[in-house]
């Protein structure tokens, strides 16, 4: 029996050496990789650069020191984070979840600066911010949230890519201090707003003051084919939550602030035992210059249009099939039925993704992946999609949300 507590449905393989975009499991199986570890993976798996900065850490005998120190390394992935970002100050934290309670704590303290209360923070439909209490209960999902109630107050919700509901709230609610946002949703189903929703979102927290707060942990860093989503949509947010993809796969999280946001935190306010250690940050350092090195970005936009476009052509008129989504190396496959099963399916021929929100596939590749891999990647999906969707409907077991 095993003693690892039971949270996770696991799949039966476990991946024990890995090259790129490519994995291998205790048999010596081949897989081809878009999952990353859930986005987390974006230099691919055995990266030299990322090997050497985090070897040359554990060498130097100083992973972690604790923030009672200066930690030069978190100055410097601090440095690089504020470039990107386009934003004043990090945080480091070790998960997004823990990125977006520093984002609630922020919009709250700035909240009652100004006199708010019981400050409130808008959130969305179908959004997923993280499985603490605070934010599980800014998640637009009750599967989520079942069996945790009572649920942290002071979030009202609204529907995705309808500004008249965010006005409407203005309107009548004056403790709103902040808007809460995933740029594009991951967990919900890679549901892309417009850009143009974006930038009215913006311009609505600027005239009520309110604080935007937009958690890139899953669509940023790279993945879109920008730094960050707000990018595409050319605004600058107050607050950016960052995890999955900082770090390579060491586990690191930050909250960035900046505009009306920047001061908002002082001594005493908030805090991180390992948050921002020698190590993450050396990780963090590593992963960022090595994207701009390798021009990553410009990749993930690339190859995300290639994969996007093949899908879109070797699925379209297929029955079953609805739509391809997405933004660069972010890209869902929606179907008209619960779909669950493409990921053994997909695993037996040596293809690893995932299913969001029952019935989209999700594809989050490393971003070092080449247009060829993107093609094989295609070959394989739309074979396995086609053969899923030719099932008679009641072979077809229901399927389970990953
Ligand atoms: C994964 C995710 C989180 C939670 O990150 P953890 O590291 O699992 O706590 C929060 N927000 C978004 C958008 C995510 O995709």
């Amino acid at each position: 029996m095993s003693h690892v507590m039971n949270t996770y449905a696991r799949l039966p393989v476990a991946f024990v050496r890995g090259e790129g975009v490519w994995l291998w499991d205790e048999s010596g199986k081949k897989y081809l990789d878009a999952l990353a570890g859930i986005a987390v993976n974006t230099l691919g798996y055995g990266h030299p650069k990322l090997a050497k900065a985090i070897g040359e850490c554990l060498a130097s005998g100083v992973t972690h020191t604790s923030n009672l120190f200066n930690i030069p390394m978190q100055e410097a992935a601090a440095d690089r984070i504020a470039e990107i970002t386009g934003l004043d100050e990090v945080f480091f934290c070790n998960s997004g979840c823990e990125a977006n309670e520093a984002a609630i704590k922020v919009a709250r303290l700035y909240g009652h600066k100004r006199g708010v209360e019981r400050p409130e923070i808008i959130v969305f439909e179908h959004a997923f911010h993280g499985r603490t209490l605070a934010t599980l209960s800014a998640t637009g999902s009750r599967k989520v949230q079942a069996g945790f109630e009572p649920l942290v107050a002071g979030f009202v919700r609204v529907p995705l890519d309808d500004l008249d509901a965010v006005r409407a709230v203005a309107a009548h609610n004056r403790n709103v201090v902040a808007v809460l946002i995933e740029p594009i949703q991951g967990e919900g189903g890679i549901n892309v707003p417009r850009m143009e929703y974006l930038r009215g979102l913006k311009e609505i927290c600027g005239r009520n003051e309110w604080l935007l707060m937009t958690d890139e942990v899953q669509c940023g860093l790279g993945r879109t084919g920008q730094w960050f989503v707000y990018q595409h949509a050319g605004i600058s947010p107050d607050v950016v939550s960052l995890a999955k993809g900082l770090g390579g796969g060491v586990a690191v999280g930050a909250c960035v602030t900046g505009n009306r946001a920047k001061g908002v935190f002082s001594p005493g306010k908030h805090g991180s035992t390992f948050g921002g250690n020698p190590l993450a940050c050396a990780a963090v350092v590593a992963t960022l210059d090595t994207m701009k090195e390798e021009k990553l970005l410009e990749n993930a936009a690339k190859v995300g249009r290639v994969i996007r476009d093949g899908l879109h052509e070797g699925l379209s008129g297929t029955a079953g099939f609805v739509e391809v989504r997405g933004l660069g190396l972010m890209i869902g496959v929606e179907l008209d039925r619960p779909c669950g099963d493409i990921v053994t399916m997909s695993l037996e021929r040596g293809l690893v993704l995932n299913v969001t929100a029952d019935s989209v596939i999700r594809l989050v590749p490393p971003l070092v992946m080449s247009e060829a891999e993107g093609r094989q990647l295609v070959n394989l999906l739309v074979s396995v999609v086609k053969e899923f969707l030719a099932r008679p409907a009641a072979a077809a077991p229901m399927a389970k949300a990953g």
